[in-house]
């Protein structure tokens, strides 16, 4: 799926958030979005949800307008968004029923994903009987389970440690591998950033300020990487200011 802004103003009626996006992302990226709190972050991502209609300009989902939410863009957010009173398998073919899917073959597609993000054996317990960790992989099969051809995380790990956190990234590299899903995914940290970022888009002060490639490959010792280390200091100004 492709998302193009062009000269858009997103926010709430009241208070305009960002002004004059242009912003295209690519079938099949991943986009990282990063910048200080409150700089219109969840609004970028709520208007690529559909759920915020944008005050001025266009946004287009592959040419046509982007209105309302859509079964084919899902979204994870950091809060778990888990039923509390169904099972883990239950949560996770929740989208597989809305599509209509057959009981026997929901069951076993909600099974193959919760084996791929290492939760075969939780299947059956409910949410609050396992760890945030485990809720947030969880969250990532339900959305991936769907098939759909955009992911909108908005700082989904946000809440984890720093090993658990980093254990997401690796499993969420692995299990948007050959889906060819675009995914824009917010976070206020660098390394996660630059870690899973094929581009970073920067904002700051109302605008969305640059969009930077990520220097490839992916690899979280890149440290020495001169190329990597300037775009690392980038970031970290307009984090910041
Ligand atoms: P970020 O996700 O980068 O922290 P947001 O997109 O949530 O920033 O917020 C951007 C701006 O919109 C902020 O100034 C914030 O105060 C305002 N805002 C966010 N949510 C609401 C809301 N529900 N009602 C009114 N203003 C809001
Ligand atoms: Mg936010």
């Amino acid at each position: 799926m492709r998302f193009t802004l062009r000269s858009a103003t997103l926010g709430r009626p009241d208070a305009s958030a960002l002004a004059d996006v242009d912003l295209e992302v690519a079938p099949g990226e991943i986009l990282t979005v990063v910048g200080p709190s409150g700089c219109g972050k969840s609004t970028l991502l709520r208007t690529l949800a559909g759920l915020l209609p944008p005050l001025a300009g266009e946004i287009s989902q592959d040419d046509h307008p982007l209105v309302g939410p859509a079964a084919d863009r899902a979204l994870v957010f950091q809060e778990d968004a888990l039923l509390p009173w169904r099972t883990l398998r239950a949560n996770v073919e929740l989208p597989l029923a809305i599509q209509g899917l057959p009981r026997r073959q929901r069951g076993e597609q909600a099974d193959a994903w919760l084996d791929r993000v290492g939760l075969a054996d939780r299947a059956r317990q409910l949410p609050h009987r396992v760890s945030g960790g485990q809720r947030q992989r969880a969250q990532l099969a339900r959305a991936l389970a769907a098939r759909p051809r955009a992911v909108l995380m908005d700082e989904p790990f946000g809440a984890l440690d720093a090993q658990t956190r980093a254990g997401m990234q690796d499993l969420l590299v692995e299990v948007l591998r050959g889906t060819g899903a675009t995914v824009v995914f917010v976070t206020h940290d660098v390394d996660e950033a630059l870690f899973l970022g094929d581009r970073v888009a920067l904002l700051g002060s109302g605008r969305l300020t640059a969009v930077r490639d990520v220097p490839r490959p992916r690899d979280r010792a890149a440290h020495d990487d001169p190329a990597r280390g300037a775009l690392r200091r980038d970031v970290l100004t307009s984090l910041s200011t």
